[in-house]
């Protein structure tokens, strides 16, 4: 290949794509280097898999209670290959998209491994010798696990592979408590598979408030899954009956059995085997490190996404894909300044955005919070899932919004609005001028900031207020 590229990028991730699709909406020569398929975890085998998973368990779900109510006859007979089966079309679907929409608009896409980068050059394991004025790594991450005797054992599985099971598992034992682990057990809960949790810290879902997570942990023994926090898993071992995996809880040794074993005990980011540190790029605590335009110290070279190690998220690759290519076409863009939510896909939902009490507490901040319950909200009753809140949270010195903490049917849906606000700057005040359309869940999120005004409507708001002393 005698060209020269404006920009190579390696790896098709959320990330390395949208960094592709930007880059010739500005007229670059943009040529794509992945090494699997074009998509990355997110599409191949992260966010897409795992929602089109949930929204049929949602659909389940939904049946069971409708025949409680004798809505419906009987509860539905659930197949799981037919789910796996939706699952990959839904994938190949998106994935085949997104292909045509690549090759439509003429990015050059190469499918081989890159072996080697230095600035100018990168190299790939056939030999082909790929020559851009930049670079984009977004090489991603990979699930990383703790050394615990026999986490290599038959069964033993991580998100990738748990995501290919032609079977359901009777009895699925989660390491990990975090947004992945409670998805997976969300999922697998709902199918009627025995789920145990085993989380190290003293909580689950540590990112998220803890009066969020304390209602949600509160909704999981109804659900059929067992959570034991403060537990440490020692060693997993092969029985005539599957796979014991022993955890250590208050200095007691406790074992419990599993036909299946997910581990969910975080990424890391991953170079897919290069060494950047030998064409000059800097790596700190194992990820790359950049400045706010995402350039590395070494000439022509940006880093994106997960191999950040910052939020891991696939809409952060992909914001910080649009950045990198705009830098490269001569725009001064940073990345640092932007909010970033997150959402747990579980059943409720939950999503934030900004701080939680504690960050702020922490910054040695005074704030007001105001938590509206879904209980009052009349679409929340009428979706039958009316437990839930939505939390504001505000500084009032600077009259700003500084933290959004939902959990409720759909409240991914409505972290958009909260992250405009916060980003923007915006108050309570604009929040509760803004007419919010009668029937949704979003009318909750204007009386939770009622209630840091004069107060909420159809239920009082928990309002607190905290002064650092
Ligand atoms: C089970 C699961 C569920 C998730 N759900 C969500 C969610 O709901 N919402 C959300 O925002 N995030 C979710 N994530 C996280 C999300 O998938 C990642 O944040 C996102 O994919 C990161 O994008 P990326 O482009 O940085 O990297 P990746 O998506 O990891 O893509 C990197 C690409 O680089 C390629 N590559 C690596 N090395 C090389 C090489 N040497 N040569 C060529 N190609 C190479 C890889 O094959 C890969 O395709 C989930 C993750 C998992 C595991």
């Amino acid at each position: 290949m005698s060209d020269v590229y404006d920009a190579a990028i390696i790896g098709g991730g959320p990330g390395g794509y949208v960094a592709a699709i930007r880059g010739h909406q500005l007229g670059l020569k943009t040529v794509l280097l992945e090494k699997e398929r074009i998509g990355g975890v997110c599409l191949n085998r992260g966010c897409i898999p795992t929602k089109t998973l949930l929204a049929d368990v949602e659909g389940i779900l939904w049946s069971k209670q409708a025949a409680a109510h004798g809505i419906i006859d009987r509860e539905p007979s659930v197949s799981f290959p037919s789910m796996m089966q939706r699952k990959n079309s839904v994938v190949d679907k998106i994935v085949g998209g997104l292909e045509k929409l690549l090759g439509d608009i003429g990015v050059t896409i190469v499918e081989d491994t890159v072996t080697r980068l230095e600035p100018g050059e990168v190299v790939t394991a056939s030999g082909e010798r790929v020559q851009a004025e930049n670079i984009i790594i977004a090489t991603g991450s990979r699930p990383w696990t703790p050394p615990i005797e026999g986490i290599d054992s038959p069964g033993v599985v991580s998100t990738r592979e748990i995501l290919s099971l032609s079977e359901r598992p009777q009895r699925l034992v989660i390491i990990g408590g975090g947004i992945i682990g409670q998805e997976f057990a969300a999922i697998f809960a709902a199918l009627g598979t025995e789920v145990t949790v085993i989380e190290a810290l003293d909580r689950i879902l540590m990112q998220v408030d803890p009066d969020l997570t304390k209602r949600y942990a509160s909704l999981l023994p109804g659900r059929g899954i067992k959570t034991h926090t403060s537990a440490l898993v020692r060693h997993i071992h092969k029985t005539d009956n599957g796979l014991r995996v022993v955890f250590e809880k208050k200095s007691k040794e406790i074992a419990v059995d599993a036909d299946l074993v997910l581990t969910a005990t975080g990424r890391r980011p991953y170079f897919g085997g290069l060494d950047p540190e030998e064409a000059g790029v800097e790596i700190v605590d194992g990820a790359v490190s950049v400045d706010e335009h995402l350039r590395t110290g070494a000439e022509g070279i940006y880093a994106i996404g997960d191999v950040l190690g910052r939020y891991m998220l696939a809409h952060e690759a992909s914001f910080h894909g649009e950045i990198a290519a705009e830098n490269i076409s001569g725009m001064e863009r940073t990345a640092d300044k932007a909010c970033v939510p997150s959402c747990v896909f579980t059943i409720p939902q939950i999503s934030w955005v900004g701080m939680t009490e504690e960050e702020a507490q922490s910054a040695g901040l005074s704030y007001r919070s105001s938590t509206f319950p879904l209980a009052a909200s009349g679409k929340a009753v009428a979706l039958g899932e009316p437990r839930g809140w939505i939390k504001l949270i505000e500084d009032p010195e600077a009259n700003r919004l500084i933290g959004a903490h939902l959990m409720g049917p759909q409240v991914s849906e409505l972290i958009g609005e909260l992250t405009l606000a916060i980003q923007s700057g915006m108050s309570a005040s604009d929040l509760a001028d803004t007419i919010h359309a009668h029937p949704t869940i979003a009318e909750a999120v204007r009386e939770s900031a009622l209630g840091l005004l004069d107060g909420s409507i159809h239920a009082a708001a928990r309002v607190k207020q905290h002064t650092p002393t």
